[in-house]
């Protein structure tokens, strides 16, 4: 097989955070539309995993950030310092769903600000993706479980239809997977993410790929040919050239 192409061995070289980014702070504003369901059970939403949340329950992103910002449906609430629930941008073609907040993030009430965060602006950054423009990033759960360890069934489960409405609203051509965590809390799917990341895998009707979760790239560096940076390479270089086909607009110089 051939040797990569010279940007690939500069790649993902941790880089200081944006101070934009770290800037930035959660989405607090509320758009006061009428809930699709009952007045209330849909006030009810925050404050128990079982009350349901059909699709369609917020007409708007900004809604569902306020019931998420009072969200106690699991017991993650207790030990948050904030609700992670996004950043980049709602109309954005690529979403990139990860596991959860990290010690960072929780700190920020941003997705993927820390190392791990770090090394995904660059690897986007690879394909001329920018952040802010080109991609709506969130996690499985929106708050910080203790220690960084992996969100229980019951905790995933409760957040879970958050995530499916944000993915209803924000509508992405493309989702991207991070982690084996990611793509059983979207999918189902409990197959090893060594196995099936670089795949494109339909699920209800959108066009989702599993990759390796970045932290799983800071714990294993090699660049080498088949090792999980040059797996990201191809990858990402795949993801771009969809994006492209579905999207002709969307220029890699733009
Ligand atoms: S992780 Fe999700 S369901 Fe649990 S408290 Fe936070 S926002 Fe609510």
């Amino acid at each position: 097989m051939s040797e990569p192409e010279p940007l690939q061995t500069s790649l993902f070289d941790l880089v200081t955070p944006s101070p934009d980014v770290l800037d930035q702070p959660p989405i607090t504003a509320v758009t006061p539309n009428s809930p699709q369901i009952p007045p209330t059970d849909y006030a009810q939403i925050p404050n128990s995993a079982t009350i349901a949340i059909p699709p369609g329950t917020y007409a708007s992103l900004n809604e569902l950030t306020t019931h998420c910002q009072a969200c106690q449906r699991c017991e993650l609430s207790q030990t948050r310092t904030h609700v992670v629930i996004s950043r980049g941008n709602p109309e954005a073609d690529l979403m990139i769903i990860g596991e959860g907040p990290g010690q960072t993030e929780d700190e920020t009430g941003l997705p993927f600000v820390g190392r791990a965060g770090q090394l995904l602006e660059k690897i986007l950054a690879s394909v001329n993706l920018d952040s802010d423009k080109d991609v709506y990033i969130c996690n499985i759960v929106k708050c910080r479980p203790p220690g960084n360890r992996v969100p229980t069934l019951a905790e995933s489960n409760a957040c879970r239809p958050y995530l499916l409405e944000q993915i209803r609203l924000v509508d992405p051509k493309i989702i991207l997977l991070t982690g084996a965590t990611a793509v059983k809390g979207v999918t189902g799917d409990t197959r090893g993410i060594t196995k099936i990341r670089g795949t494109w895998i339909e699920w209800e009707g959108r066009l989702c790929m599993p990759i390796l979760h970045p932290a799983y790239l800071l714990r294993n560096p090699s660049r080498e040919v088949g090792g999980p940076k040059w797996l990201m390479w191809q990858d990402i270089q795949a993801v771009q050239a969809k994006l492209q086909s579905l999207s002709p607009d969307h220029s890699v110089n733009h």
